[in-house]
C-alpha cells in the first residue's frame, strides 16, 4: 500500500542541465525518509523533523549524483595530444562516498598516476573522474578499480596506478568501532603492474610531503 501511495505522487524528477540525464527521484525519496522516521519510532510531524525528508532526499541525490554523470561527456575536449611520456601524478584528491552495505559515508584521499601514451587529460578532470565514481553507492575496492580502468581506457595510458586511503564511518560508529583505522586499496594497471620500478616510483612520489610542507 505504501508503495502504491508513493507511486501515485507526482514524479518530481529534475533534469540535469549539463548531462541532460535524470537525477534521483526526490519525491519518492522524501516519502521513504518519512516512513523511515516512523519506523525508527520518531514523529515526522514534530518541529525539528518537518523539513528533514526534503533535506535528506536532496542530500542523498547530491551524494549519488555520480550515477548521472557521463565520463565521455566529462572528458569531451579535455584530452590533449602531447609528446611528454613521463609519469603524471595527481595526489591528495579528497573524496566522499557512501558504502553500499550501510549507506554510511567513507571518505579520504585518492592518489592517481599514469604514464601517457601520446595524450594527457586536463589535470582538473582527474578529481572530477574521482567524484563521478565516489558519488555513488560504493565499496572502496570497486571505486579504486573503476578510477584506474577508466583512466587506462579513456587515455589509452601505458600504465595507471590508483591508491585510495579511506576512513569508513560504518567501522567507526558501529561494528568493530575502530576509530583510527584507515583502509588502503590500490589498483595497478599496465606498466604500473608489470614494472616494479614504475610502481615504486609512483608509491614514492605519492608518499612524499605535499608541496609547501616543511619536510
Ligand atoms: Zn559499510
Amino acid at each position: 500500500m505504501a508503495k502504491q501511495g508513493i507511486r501515485r505522487r507526482g514524479q518530481q524528477q529534475v533534469e540535469d542541465v549539463k548531462g541532460g540525464r535524470r537525477t534521483a527521484n526526490l519525491d519518492v525519496l522524501q516519502s521513504l525518509v518519512t516512513e523511515m522516521l516512523l519506523a525508527l519510532g520518531e514523529k515526522p510531524g514534530r518541529n525539528g523533523l518537518l523539513k528533514t525528508p526534503e533535506r535528506v532526499a536532496k542530500a542523498l541525490a547530491f551524494m549519488t549524483q555520480g550515477y548521472h554523470r557521463d565520463i565521455d561527456h566529462l572528458l569531451n575536449g579535455a584530452l590533449f595530444p602531447i609528446e611528454y611520456d613521463e609519469m603524471v601524478i595527481v595526489k591528495d584528491i579528497d573524496f566522499f562516498s557512501l558504502c553500499e552495505h550501510h549507506l554510511l559515508p567513507f571518505y579520504g584521499r585518492v592518489h592517481v598516476g599514469y604514464l601517457p601514451n601520446k595524450k594527457v587529460v586536463g589535470l582538473s578532470k582527474i578529481p572530477r573522474i574521482v567524484d563521478t565514481f565516489a558519488r555513488r553507492l560504493q565499496v572502496q575496492e570497486r571505486l579504486t578499480v573503476q578510477i584506474a580502468e577508466t583512466l587506462k581506457s579513456k587515455l589509452n595510458a601505458r600504465g595507471v596506478g590508483v591508491v585510495v586511503e579511506a576512513r569508513h564511518l560504518c567501522m567507526m560508529m558501529r561494528g568493530v568501532e575502530k576509530q583510527n583505522t584507515i583502509a588502503v586499496s590500490s589498483s595497478m594497471l599496465g606498466a604500473f603492474r608489470s614494472q616494479p620500478q614504475t610502481r615504486l616510483e609512483f608509491l614514492k612520489l605519492i608518499r612524499r610531503g605535499s608541496v609547501g610542507d616543511s619536510d
